[in-house]
């Protein structure tokens, strides 16, 4: 218990609400596997402020134009009005803070994270500057981004392997310049919850001298802590999270949203009145968007969005579940969201209630795509006996386009067996309306239909990744296929979506989702330089 547990306190005050930064879209985007394209960062971006997050950090603008891009377009569509505060990192330099200030300008709050590393592993080896060199950068920077934008936040990398008594004098002067909030990362995922609450204690202690400023964490899952480092640093008084959908980030990932936001909801009583303005109900839909954005799914097992975490396998729990919920079950279904009550859709069920049900699952179509939609629910039904709503966002998460295609699929033939080389046709239909057919043959029926695609579009870039998972249960269920490619001249990575029935047709849908939009990126760079030349690309290549 704090020593001020018996104070007078008034429900719900603003000085225990913990502000939820969700930092799936720059340190959980860095995480490999989890590129997303502008679109579906747009989509996760929405799908936080429904979750009601009060700091989106939307990616690091100095890193490329494209990144710096992103971040913009999170800001205008997303920081509006009532929206999220839009973040951006920034190193401790001129150009990295004039950078990320043009990128979260359009928000209506915004904000700079500046991180500078104070450990003295990182001072000798990274940064090669003494002590004081790197307070006088950090109150440069701070006092540069004060007069660009809303708020400045800023970051002593790697804080737990920093000399205590630096980190203190390094934050006082970064606030005296102007911060109004001191995250304390705990970079390599190294603390543990007793030490870390020592230290988020100490910090407050110096942020209480400042009126308005509040501390934060930010922690690692190196050692599976991360989740439990951030409760302890809420018990010790910060009032910020920096946290991430499914605890994707840096190597083990970053502590986990929903995880700290149930701990939270579950366990008020430990936390001495501090709460968090979330509506956990939106948790199951944004953890499911996410995996689908980036192909990378959590276990089963996973805590609080895993396919199991509400399920009651054995008897003796079951029979006590069914004669009282509380008996086994420290939280419902229905207050993350994953309740029982997905409406089922059929051949029978029309436009409208498929309009609607898409509308409540946070997919807003225009009239194009949502025709385009429909088409593959119809086609869905004549397969499978009920389409429901992991069938429906899996349609529409495809639907979400990013430019008009180059190439659309119009037929495709695949052979392949025990004694056949697996061999496949496509007929690929170009935007300036003429067809083409190209044949290859591969290492399995996937890597065949890649190399048809190949020899109608020409050279493309390197398969990285290749996940296929099945949406729902049973024989007739949809695959959904993601693939990464990665465009040898630029570097850029592509991730393309398909999804079918059929797993080869959602592979080849995906492949050439992931070329389109590679191609889209060469066609806009060719236009800013008329004599750009590609190499040539590497063949791709899967197994299937
Ligand atoms: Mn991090």
């Amino acid at each position: 218990m704090s020593p001020d547990a018996n104070r007078v306190r008034t429900p719900g005050a603003e000085s225990d609400r913990v502000r939820v930064f969700d930092t799936t879209l720059r340190d959980g985007e860095q995480a490999p596997g989890c590129t997303m394209n502008l679109d579906e960062k747009l989509q996760v971006a929405h799908q936080l402020a429904r979750l009601g997050v009060d700091v989106i950090e939307a990616g690091y603008p100095a890193a490329s134009p494209g990144d710096a891009e992103s971040v913009k377009a999170v800001a205008e569509e997303v920081g509006g009005g009532q929206g999220p505060t839009i973040c951006g990192l920034a190193r401790a330099t001129e150009h990295d803070v004039r950078t990320c200030a043009a990128s979260v300008a359009p928000a209506t709050r915004s904000r700079i994270h500046i991180f500078l590393a104070t450990s003295d592993i990182h001072l000798q080896h990274k940064l090669r500057c003494s002590r004081d060199e790197v307070i006088a950068r950090g109150i440069m920077a701070v006092s540069l981004a004060k007069g660009l934008v809303h708020e400045v936040e800023f970051s002593p990398e790697d804080a737990a392997r920093t000399d205590p008594e630096y980190l203190l004098d390094v934050l006082a002067a970064v606030v005296e310049a102007g911060a109004t909030t001191l995250n304390i990362p705990d970079t390599v995922g190294f603390t543990t919850p007793w030490e870390y609450e020592n230290t988020i204690r100490r910090v407050v202690a110096l942020a209480a001298k400042h009126p308005g400023v509040v501390v934060s964490t930010h922690c690692h899952d190196d050692l599976g802590l991360a989740v439990a480092n951030t409760l302890a640093g809420i018990r010790a008084g910060a009032r910020q999270v920096e946290v991430t959908l499914n605890g994707i980030g840096e190597r083990a990932g970053n502590a986990s949203l929903e995880e700290v936001v149930m701990a939270l909801k579950t366990r008020p009583e430990l936390f001495d009145g501090a709460y968090m303005n979330i509506d956990s109900t939106q948790l199951t839909r944004a953890s499911r968007l996410l995996q689908q954005c980036t192909g990378t799914y959590v276990a089963p097992n996973k805590a609080i969005v895993g396919a199991n975490a509400f399920s009651h396998e054995a008897g003796i729990h079951q029979d006590g579940v069914l004669k009282h919920r509380a008996t086994y079950e420290i939280m419902t279904p229905e207050s993350v969201g994953a309740d029982g009550s997905m409406l089922v859709l059929g051949k029978h069920s029309g436009r409208h209630a498929l309009r609607e049900r898409l509308k409540e699952l946070g997919h807003e179509l225009d009239d194009e795509r949502f025709l385009e939609v429909f088409g593959r629910f119809k086609e869905l039904c004549d397969r499978k006996k009920f389409v429901d709503d992991r069938d429906i966002a899996a349609l529409a998460s495809t639907a979400h386009d990013h430019a008009p295609a180059r190439w659309t699929m119009v037929q495709m033939q695949v052979q392949s067996g025990t004694q056949l080389i697996p061999t496949a046709t496509v007929r690929l239909r170009n935007a300036d309306g003429t067809t083409k057919v190209g044949s290859g043959t591969g290492d399995g029926p996937v890597d065949a239909c890649c190399r048809a695609i190949d020899a109608v579009v020409g050279e493309t870039g390197e398969l990285q990744g290749f996940t296929t998972r099945s949406v729902s249960e049973g024989t007739g269920a949809l695959a959904e296929v993601t693939v990464r490619v990665k465009d040898l001249y630029s570097g850029r990575t592509f991730v393309g979506h398909g999804t079918h029935v059929d797993v080869v047709e959602a592979s080849g849908e995906a492949y050439l989702d992931a070329v389109n939009s590679l191609l889209t990126m060469r066609d806009a760079e060719a236009e800013k330089n008329a004599s750009l030349r590609f190499p040539k690309a590497k063949q791709a290549k899967v197994s299937a």
